[in-house]
């Protein structure tokens, strides 16, 4: 007991938190970004969250921007999810068979993106990426596969070459362990560059199973999509036979209630109304779980039936439609309205145009780019006039969010610990968290200037 007690009292503080994770966790995290390897430092250990605050085990409090890399879009722990989540816990956390309440998550995805006329769920993003890649294979008895530099789709082997996300932290060609023969299957192309593709198809387009795209990247810091590329990518893979797959994991149900799919079809929909372009396969993750492991890819019922126990394409999971998962994506979504999201929209303009001041009071070169309520800062004089690739991305001078990041973390706000990655708001930062970081943002953009 005593030795259990001095671990507990060694770990209140986060230094000695940390170094008890690194003796026995790789890099003492789960996730290798949480690692503040590009900031510096030692990463915050948390204890709790609750609306847009976290706490550390110091007991500091912090505005947050990360909220939990996406999925806290109601803020942390909402009262009525947190109710879902302890009515489901109670009974029974994981039967291993079908529940009522997964049907209900399909269908609320579903009304929100109809195209969605089938709905998987699975645990993770990851998950959701990769067996819509091999479902497109399956599909289409084709091998190949088209990215986008800069567009990270989790840890898939063939999705990891010029990732971003943590493989942009890292700064990492992709990673080791994926073999030749995987990254052979994968041809990465530069975002935004339609010619690019019409050029991949011309000359190998009968091989080509799919193009997967983020749905407007946010992992090599916020880089939309211009006016047309995803209607083009639509385009040439119809042409071709080929799908394509629409990566809405971290947009999905945060720039709207359809994603960005509904969000840009509502900005430009097609002359004759409707859609402008409709992907065969999108993927959720982030929000549809409200926190908890939840992800899905959903499309035609086609495409999709050719998913086991219907198709051939196989893919399972013990804890696949978790009912306590299930509740809280539930919960989130079902709370999820138009005020929620005219509210994290709000939040983001006034924290993105803050941000733009405090840095151009400072003649800090910058850009800051946004896509919906999701945005980002680029700095150094090679991103002013604007950023459409991970090329441009990666030429912008990091070191000075190093020291932004430090500042605002001085002053009480937590930000993503990488510059890559778009800061995130929720529906619950009030005034006295937008207040924190308005305060924080003119030192921080100093500290950037040096
Ligand atoms: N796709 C996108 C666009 C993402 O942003 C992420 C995670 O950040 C993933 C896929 C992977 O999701 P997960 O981390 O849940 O595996």
């Amino acid at each position: 007991l005593a030795a259990a007690t001095a671990a507990a009292m060694s770990s209140s503080d986060n230094h000695s938190a940390f170094t008890r994770a690194q003796a026995v966790l790789p890099g003492g995290v789960n996730s290798p970004v949480r690692a503040y390897g590009s900031v510096g430092g030692d990463p915050r250990f948390l204890v709790s969250a609750s609306g847009p605050w976290v706490t550390d085990v110091e007991g500091r409090d912090y505005a947050d921007l990360v909220c939990s890399w996406g999925p806290a879009l109601l803020g942390h722990a909402h009262p009525e999810v947190v109710a879902a989540v302890q009515e489901a816990a109670a009974r029974g956390l994981s039967f291993g068979a079908p529940t009522v309440a997964e049907a209900e998550l399909g269908e609320e995805i579903r009304r929100r993106v109809p195209a969605a006329e089938r709905v998987r769920l699975v645990s993770t993003g990851t998950e959701a990426t990769m067996t819509a890649v091999r479902l497109a294979r399956g599909y289409t008895g084709r091998s190949l596969i088209i990215k986008f530099a800069g567009c990270y789709h989790g840890h898939v082997d063939s999705l990891l070459a010029e990732a971003g996300s943590g493989v942009a932290t890292l700064a990492l060609p992709g990673s080791a362990g994926v073999t030749a023969a995987s990254a052979a299957e994968t041809l990465v192309l530069p975002y935004n560059d339609l010619a690019a593709v019409e050029e991949a198809f011309a000359t190998r387009g009968h091989e080509i199973a799919a193009v997967i795209t983020e749905a407007s990247p946010a992992n090599m810091g916020v880089v939309p999509p211009e006016p047309g590329f995803n209607e083009g990518l639509r385009r040439i893979t119809a042409e071709h036979g080929a799908l394509m797959i629409m990566d809405e994991v971290l947009t999905g149900f945060r720039v709207g209630p359809s994603g960005w799919w509904g969000y840009e079809n509502s900005i430009s929909p097609s002359p004759a109304g409707g859609p402008a372009y409709t992907p065969d396969i999108f993927t959720f993750g982030k929000v549809v779980g409200g926190g908890m492991p939840i992800a899905a890819l959903g499309g035609s019922a086609a495409v999709m039936d050719h998913l086991a126990p219907t198709g051939p394409v196989y893919q399972a999971g013990t804890l696949s439609g978790n009912p306590v998962a299930v509740a809280a994506g539930l919960a989130t979504l079902r709370l999820a309205d138009d005020a929620v999201y005219a509210r994290v929209e709000e939040v983001s303009s006034i924290l993105a145009r803050a941000l733009g001041e405090a840095l151009a009071a400072e003649g800090v070169p910058h850009v800051i780019q946004r896509a919906g309520s999701l945005f980002s800062a680029f700095y150094g004089p090679t991103v002013v006039d604007g950023v459409r690739d991970y090329a441009t991305a990666q030429s912008q001078e990091t070191f000075r969010y190093r020291a932004l990041f430090h500042a605002m973390l001085d002053a009480g706000v937590n930000l993503p610990p990488s510059v890559f990655e778009a800061w995130f708001v929720s529906a619950a930062h009030d005034d006295a968290a937008i207040d924190r970081i308005l305060a924080a943002l003119p030192g921080a953009a100093r500290a950037a200037a040096e």
